[in-house]
């Protein structure tokens, strides 16, 4: 292979020379260097020289059994010696459809048909989209407008943006987006003293009644990140208030459209958060995790009222979208190898004995005088650091790799959010190397 590198130095030099990086001021690097990546194995992230990180934040949210695994390695293996691609427009192929009648057997009842597309955003776009081209197709072609929640993340195309309430992520595009409304969100750490979580939520979907009441004629739907906000800082709120939303979006005719892209497979307890709710949305949007972290894979799982208002004889009416990787087969096998695993080791379940036992030695880290809102759910952590340093998540980024830790706080909030394969040993190593940062950082 030419020009394959074999040091850190190296593939840092080309790096920053060849590839622009996401999220990032490119400036950045010249003082908080990339990390090189030369392998993973399980939790673990290795450099050229040896040097190892725990992936403590499943490498953006997206890996639930470890990298290099043995199961969804063979799935792809034999994948690739049967069917790497073929269009979905008008092809069909076995990985696709497998996928689709177990998503339906696994998700809220009613979720029957699947979208696919290739990125969380993507799938943002299609929920969208679909759920505005629904309500053209039924005759009320003036619901178009989209709600969503204060500190809502949902992607960062021009569709999702709109629906995202991320100033550092918008205000540089806010001329490209058509503004969309927000109503509070059920974050409980906004709660008054004394209110519950709970009591909490509901005083919100008292505002967001008020707001379906006044617009519901102009509005399609209303999305949210059920029980966690991941980007706004894994702000977590009770499940009330998704089971209020979906009564108040049937009583107003409005759409409710679950982006799942980051809770969803597992990641808050459930398979999906929505059932910790008891209900079904009208659009399930799911990715990242999807294909355990292997393969950009994303569905929009819909109902057949909805499915059914495009099925005619006019072309026009039918949903034409469409993304070169739609169902892409290798993503669809490690998605089926994923869902594999979930069966065959009870991973919900052992999920829930290593969440207790985080939580059971974390004390020592939720007890820190400089440690605020301690949460959880499921198999995410966050907090946040009293710290005097502005630079806060950079330093801490730095510090945790210095540690042999992959953590990327949001501001002053640091997360955890591991592959569902970590030991208690990684586990003692991830809360005891964490306290002497915030120890350091405090
Ligand atoms: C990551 C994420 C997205 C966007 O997914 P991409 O694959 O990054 O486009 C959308 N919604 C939520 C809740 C996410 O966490």
């Amino acid at each position: 292979m030419p020009n394959h590198s074999q040091t850190n130095a190296d593939l840092l030099a080309r790096s920053l020379s060849a590839v622009w990086h996401p999220c990032s001021q490119m400036k950045h690097y010249e003082s908080f260097p990339l990390v090189p990546i030369a392998r993973g194995q399980g939790a673990w992230l290795y450099d050229y020289d040896g040097k190892r990180y725990l992936d403590a934040v499943s490498s953006w949210w997206v890996n639930l059994f470890g990298h290099g695994n043995p199961r969804i390695n063979a799935a792809l293996r034999d994948q690739l010696d049967t069917l790497e691609h073929v269009m979905l427009a008008g092809f069909t192929h076995e990985p696709v459809v497998q996928l689709s009648e177990r998503l339906r057997g696994l998700a809220p009842a009613g979720l029957g048909h699947c979208f696919y597309g290739s990125d969380g955003a993507a799938a943002i776009e299609i929920a969208l989209k679909m759920s505005a081209h629904y309500w053209r197709n039924t005759g009320k072609p003036g619901k178009a407008q989209f709600i969503s929640l204060k500190n809502s993340y949902h992607g960062e195309t021009l569709g999702a943006l709109s629906v995202t309430d991320v100033a550092l992520f918008r205000d540089a595009y806010g001329a490209l987006i058509r503004q969309q409304a927000t109503v509070p969100s059920p974050d409980w750490r906004n709660a008054a003293a004394g209110e519950s979580a709970e009591a909490y939520a509901l005083r919100c979907a008292a505002t967001l009644e008020q707001h379906l009441q006044q617009h519901h004629a102009q509005l399609a739907a209303f999305i949210v990140e059920p029980l966690v906000q991941g980007a706004a800082g894994m702000a977590m709120y009770h499940p009330v208030y998704l089971r209020r939303a979906r009564q108040l979006c049937d009583e107003y005719g409005v759409h409710l459209i679950a982006d799942e892209i980051a809770v969803g497979m597992g990641r808050t307890g459930t398979l999906f958060a929505c059932e910790q709710a008891n209900i079904t949305p009208d659009f399930l949007c799911l990715s990242k995790g999807i294909t355990g972290g292997y393969l950009p894979l994303s569905v929009v799982m819909t109902t057949d009222k909805i499915y059914q208002a495009f099925y005619a004889n006019e072309t026009a009416r039918g949903f034409l979208h469409s993304h070169s990787y739609t169902g892409n087969p290798l993503a669809c096998r490690a998605a089926l190898a994923t869902l594999d695993i979930f069966a065959q080791d009870g991973v919900l379940a052992a999920n829930r004995t290593k969440a207790a036992y985080l939580n059971g030695i974390a004390r020592t880290l939720s007890d820190h005088h400089a440690v605020r809102d301690w949460r959880s759910t499921g198999m995410v952590w966050a907090f946040e650091v009293d710290s005097p340093h502005r630079d806060f998540a950079q330093r801490c980024f730095a510090l945790a790799l210095q540690n042999e830790l992959l953590l990327r706080p949001i501001g002053n909030t640091i997360y955890f959010m591991p592959p569902y394969i970590i030991s208690d040993e990684e586990m003692d190593l991830l809360v005891n190397r964490t306290l002497q940062i915030v120890d350091q950082l405090s």
